[in-house]
């Protein structure tokens, strides 16, 4: 799929959203739905996420709170996908809820799946994947042997990370 039929289908899609309250006096009003909105005054997580700080003290990914400040609450164990494709976008006009299935599939479909060792902070091989899953080890010992941090392994082992199925 080309980059201008995405953008099309978008913009058929998309609701206008004049009437949108602004965040943080950054408003979104008069942002086009055509075009990805992704905001140098975000942060940016590792995975290319904005990062923005959730009124709880705490950060969020900025694309989830765009859904929740302009198109409504997100149901437990939904994801925000993007139509787009791009993870740093926050545009509301490209966002939509899915589940982990349809994530795999859009990014299968706009050729933004990262598996294996395309993953930046990745250094684990698909073998490696299946080794720490069978593991007995704790997480901080597997860290250690594999220079991950804990957080990443515990991932790996709950399928939160690298879901991507091993073996085959
Ligand atoms: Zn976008």
């Amino acid at each position: 799929m080309t980059k201008v039929t995405t953008l099309a289908r978008i913009a058929a899609l998309a609701k206008p959203l004049s009437t949108a309250p602004s965040a943080d006096g950054k408003s979104f009003s008069g942002v086009s739905p055509d075009e990805c909105f992704t905001p140098d005054w975000l942060a940016r997580d590792q995975w290319g996420y904005c990062k923005a700080t959730n009124g709880k003290g705490g950060t969020s990914r900025g694309h989830r709170l765009a859904y929740r400040i302009f198109v409504g609450s997100i149901p437990n164990g939904m994801m925000v996908l993007h139509r787009c494709g791009n993870e740093s976008c926050i545009n509301p006009h490209h966002l939509y809820l899915g589940d982990a299935w349809q994530n795999a599939r859009d990014r299968e479909l706009h050729g933004t799946a990262k598996t294996g060792k395309s993953l930046p902070q990745t250094k684990l091989t698909t073998s490696d994947v299946s080794a720490i899953r069978d593991s007995n080890e704790s997480c901080i010992a597997l860290a250690k042997q594999y220079g991950m941090s804990r957080s990443y392994i515990w991932r790996v082992r709950t399928g939160a990370a690298r879901s991507n199925k091993v073996g085959g």
